[in-house]
């Protein structure tokens, strides 16, 4: 669902850009609205919520798509955590689709998908292993990298159940904004992947904006 956000960025208090192939790891206070911008397009975000205060529950793809019934998400969704709890709602999405199915990609995944010489290549769970490693003031460790949210990836769902990697719908400048219904740990590996389309074969930047509780 196409909806159109009425914050303004220059009313917000952080605005990072994550390098393409790069790791992002922030807390987003209850209440705070984050917007991920697909600057040049076609970039897929792989997310990671944890609870600030117990990164044990984290968030949840099973119980998201129980709740909703749908398996996409987009404006409305709300991302649950491993206990059933409410952490982020998205609120507006210029891009429509967002895939909660088809996981992140792997050095493990590389091999098996593409080539075992594509081992060496840069993958996202390498970005988040290397921000938990770099970040040891979040409490994370291996066993919490777990289930992801793909943001701007678009993975369709064939007539046998089958999951298709497609180019993405994604295109410069279009956005996916979520609030904080608690105060949540946000991982995000710019995915660095050149052997399906998620990226349109050219990782490229992403902007990470912040607005502080609307009155
Ligand atoms: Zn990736």
């Amino acid at each position: 669902m196409l909806t159109e956000s009425k914050l303004v960025a220059d009313q917000a208090v952080i605005c990072d850009t994550v390098d393409a192939g790069d790791y992002y790891i922030k807390i987003i206070k209850a209440g705070q609205t984050v917007r991920l911008l697909d600057l040049e397009g076609n970039q897929a975000a792989d997310t990671l919520f944890y609870s600030a205060e117990d990164p044990t529950e984290r968030y949840s793809a099973s119980d998201t798509i129980r709740e909703q019934g749908n398996v996409y998400l987009t404006t409305g969704s709300v991302l649950r955590s491993n206990q059933n709890t409410p952490m982020l709602k998205i609120v507006a999405d210029t891009c429509g689709r967002h895939d909660t199915l088809g996981g992140a990609c792997a050095t493990e995944s590389n091999t098996v998908r593409y080539d075992l010489e594509k081992r060496c290549m840069h993958a996202c769970r390498d970005s988040w292993m290397l921000a938990i490693a770099e970040h040891p003031e979040f409490g994370l460790d291996k066993r919490d990298i777990a289930h992801n949210i793909n943001f701007f990836m678009n993975v369709p769902i064939t007539q046998e159940g089958g999951l298709t990697f497609e180019d993405g719908i994604s295109a410069p400048g279009k956005y996916v904004e979520f609030e904080a219904l608690m105060d949540v740990v946000i991982l995000i590996s710019n995915c660095p992947q050149l052997n399906n389309p998620c990226n349109g074969y050219n990782p490229t930047p992403i902007d990470v904006l912040v607005w502080d509780q609307q009155a």
